[in-house]
């Protein structure tokens, strides 16, 4: 199917309206120079991180998936200069990118970068204060585990963000992709029907493809 210029408008919409700066220019090029794929938010959806971060009034922001540390860039941007964003990646390499880009943009001092599998280092963030905004982008068989561990450390109106909800559309067709769309199926079940949550999904198309978000609130 031929894809009516969603990549150009996308390319439009940020140089008029998103206009990163060239910190985040910075970091894709880093990304892209230390071999590693191209799987960061888009810049429109970064900057939308950022200005829920500032409108939800959060403090203290979880991120399960740094790579080389572009949405942590966005979301610590929005951040008090005394507020905090842990963010939870397996590969050092990629915190090592991060950490650089992070630093090189003067939100260095706002984020803890955790290595290691998430799932084991949620439960060490337990019995801390709690986060206010989670944004949930790793591996999307984890992602139902992940929404879990981000109520328990949230709390009541703790906005949780979790990306990639469509897929390129196998949500609908799980068999095109047997390892990640039933993790996101199963997440998406939980965002509609767990009691703790009241959520919507926006579908989406630009450079990143057909995919979407999620939102939800944590009553
Ligand atoms: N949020 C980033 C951004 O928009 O700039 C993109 C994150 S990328 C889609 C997913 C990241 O999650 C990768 O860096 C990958 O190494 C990491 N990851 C995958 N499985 C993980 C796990 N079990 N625990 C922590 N991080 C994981």
């Amino acid at each position: 199917v031929a894809e009516p210029g969603w990549v150009d408008v996308e390319r439009y919409l940020t140089d008029v309206v998103v206009r990163p700066d060239p910190a985040h220019k910075r970091a894709l090029a880093s990304a892209v120079e230390a071999g590693m794929p191209a799987i960061e938010v888009a810049p429109n959806a970064g900057k939308l991180l950022r200005m829920l971060v500032q409108m939800s009034g959060a403090r203290r922001v979880l991120e399960i998936g740094t790579l080389a540390g572009f949405s942590s860039m966005w979301m610590a941007q929005g951040l008090p200069d005394d507020g905090r964003l842990v963010t939870c990646e397996f590969l050092q390499k990629h915190a090592d990118v991060a950490r650089a880009n992070l630093d090189a943009a003067g939100v260095g001092h706002k984020v803890d970068i955790r290595v290691g599998a998430a799932l084991d280092t949620l439960p060490t963030l337990a019995g801390q204060e709690s986060f206010d905004f989670v944004f949930i982008d790793a591996d999307k068989e984890n992602d139902s585990n992940y929404l879990d561990w981000a109520i328990r450390l949230g709390r009541p109106g703790t906005v949780i963000v979790v990306d990639n909800v469509i897929w390129d559309g196998a949500i609908l067709e799980p068999e095109r992709d047997q390892v990640n769309a039933p993790g996101i199926i199963k997440m998406l079940d939980m965002m509609g029907q767990d009691p703790r949550l009241d959520a919507t999904a926006i579908q989406t198309v630009g450079s990143k493809g057909w995919d979407g978000f999620a939102i939800a609130r944590v009553r």
